[in-house]
């Protein structure tokens, strides 16, 4: 903790005293020090009386609650402190400063060499079982992940995938089974799959070793979606191999795509350039190839969903995307099964577009061949039963005419009125009639007022047993129990009862 330099009162009563002193007209060339050592000052202070000293007081307060909020070293409420906060986000933007500013390059010097369709790009997708947080950051415990190696070109060329085996942790075994579960099904400590970190360390290593250039291992590419999992694995793998994670530069797909399409959309006429940002944030959240079997692993190939969820399964639908974009405008031919699925939706979706504008649909009534053309079961065409079954004005104004106001009865008066051969109902009939609108009830007898034992007022208070005060509500209302109103002691908690049977 830093030292705490907020002000005390007394530096604000000589801020106060120096001020006064030089209006008299003398000088303290060492500012606040002389002050400090003028005996007149420290007087005039001891004598101040406690609220004399008050707005002094006040004012040390009020610094002392600035100077923590102004400290350098704040927390937020999670106690990271702002500062680290800060620099990290520094580094993240001066990472994808570099990052953008190196696929420029690469992607440049490729169109310049006319290289660009056999560049080859290494692209990652990673399943994971559960998320911890761990430094207040979130780490991904893998489940599955494919590393493809891929060129416009050639597609897909090369996968390493590797389905993970290693123990589950204490404590994350549920979160695991409900995230496989919900995506992609890998049982947990699934038997088939690696147990040990450092060999599918050196394996991953063995597959990149051979696309090294000048000794710096190709960038992995991923989406921002799936960028933490794959952040996750490789800190995971290096740790556990001891060597440096930071060999591996892990950059977004998403600014692959912009860079590409930079170039490519040059020559695509229905792709508007200023829109690159936006398709490079949607293209790879789109569900075109979810369902296109055969490039998933041993173990997705027979799961319900498998090539939705399955790394290498995504890693060919992102492959499929790209060429989608980019093949055609860098003069690469598309062939089924490389480029795109073998069996070409856009054949089908052809084909549905030109039976679907082939077809016509007239609503309207107007039209007499379409109502002579629809009968009903008892054969009556549609414009005969219109015709027939609707109203002219004059019939609809004579049903109207003809209609009675709605009747109400009041079942709860039929009682009342029924007519009996009572002598006095007869004669009450009238006044009756004359005011109809008194409800019922009015006319009922009056309420008697309840039958009270008077004596129970006399009786003596200790003919009351206890047991009578306890069940039943003290009388007088206000909740009051009877035996504190007549001033009865109140008796400390459970010695209470025997005492007042003693009492007795
Ligand atoms: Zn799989």
């Amino acid at each position: 903790m830093p030292k705490n330099k907020s002000k005390n009162a007394f530096y604000f009563f000589m801020l106060d005293w120096k001020r006064r002193a030089e209006a008299q007209g003398r000088k303290f060339p060492n500012g606040l020090k002389d002050v400090q050592r003028e005996p007149e000052c420290n007087e005039e202070w001891q004598c101040l009386t406690k609220q004399e000293k008050g707005p002094y007081e006040a004012m040390a307060k009020n610094d002392k609650i600035t100077s923590q909020i102004s400290s350098k070293d704040k927390k937020t409420s999670y106690g990271e402190s702002i500062n680290m906060i800060e620099q990290k986000e520094l580094e993240i933007m001066k990472f994808k400063k570099e990052m953008q500013e190196n696929i420029k390059v690469i992607i440049k010097s490729a169109v310049n060499l006319n290289f660009l369709p056999k560049l080859k790009f290494c692209i990652v997708h990673v399943n994971y079982f559960f998320t911890k947080i761990v430094n207040n950051a979130l780490e991904y415990f893998p489940a599955e992940y494919a590393f493809g190696v891929f060129s416009l070109e050639n597609g897909i060329e090369e996968v390493h995938h590797a389905i993970v085996s290693t123990k589950i942790p204490l404590g994350y075994r549920r979160e695991a089974l409900e995230t496989s579960a919900n995506s992609h099904n890998i049982p947990v400590e699934y038997p088939g799959g690696e147990t040990d970190f450092v060999v599918m360390y050196k394996k991953l290593v063995d597959f990149l070793d051979s696309r090294k250039l000048v000794d710096q291992y190709p960038y992995l590419y991923t989406t921002t979606t799936n960028m933490g999992a794959v952040q996750s694995l490789i800190t995971k793998l290096s740790d556990a191999a001891q060597e440096n994670k930071d060999q591996f530069k892990i950059y977004e797909l998403e600014s692959l795509f912009t860079h590409l399409a930079n170039e490519a959309y040059k020559n695509r006429t229905d792709r508007d350039i200023n829109c690159i940002p936006i398709y490079a944030g949607h293209i790879f959240t789109r569900y075109t190839y979810i369902f296109e079997k055969g490039f998933e692993c041993h173990f997705h190939k027979y799961v319900d969903g498998g090539t939705e969820h399955c790394s290498k399964s995504v890693l060919q639908q992102w492959a499929w995307t790209l060429c989608d974009e980019f093949c055609e405008p860098l003069g690469v031919v598309m062939q089924p099964g490389v480029h795109k699925p073998k069996k070409s939706k856009t054949d089908i979706s052809q084909v549905m577009t030109n039976l679907m504008s082939n077809l016509k649909v007239n609503d309207t009534h107007e039209s007499a061949t379409e109502s002579k053309a629809i009968l009903s079961m008892t054969g009556v065409s549609e414009r005969h039963r219109l015709k027939v079954s609707s109203r002219t004005y004059q019939e609809e104004m004579r049903r109207r005419n003809e209609s009675k106001p709605i009747q109400m009865i009041d079942y709860g008066k039929e009682s009342a009125n029924k007519p009996i051969d009572d002598p006095v109902n007869k004669l009450n009939k009238s006044v009756e009639e004359e005011d109809k609108c008194v409800p019922n009830y009015l006319n009922e007898k009056p309420l008697r007022p309840p039958n009270i034992n008077k004596n129970i007022y006399a009786l003596p208070v200790n003919d009351l047993s206890i047991d009578d005060e306890e069940s039943f509500p003290p009388i007088g209302g206000r909740g009051v129990p009877i035996r504190s109103r007549l001033g009865a002691r109140k008796l400390p908690l459970g010695k209470g009862e025997s005492d007042l049977w003693t009492h007795r």
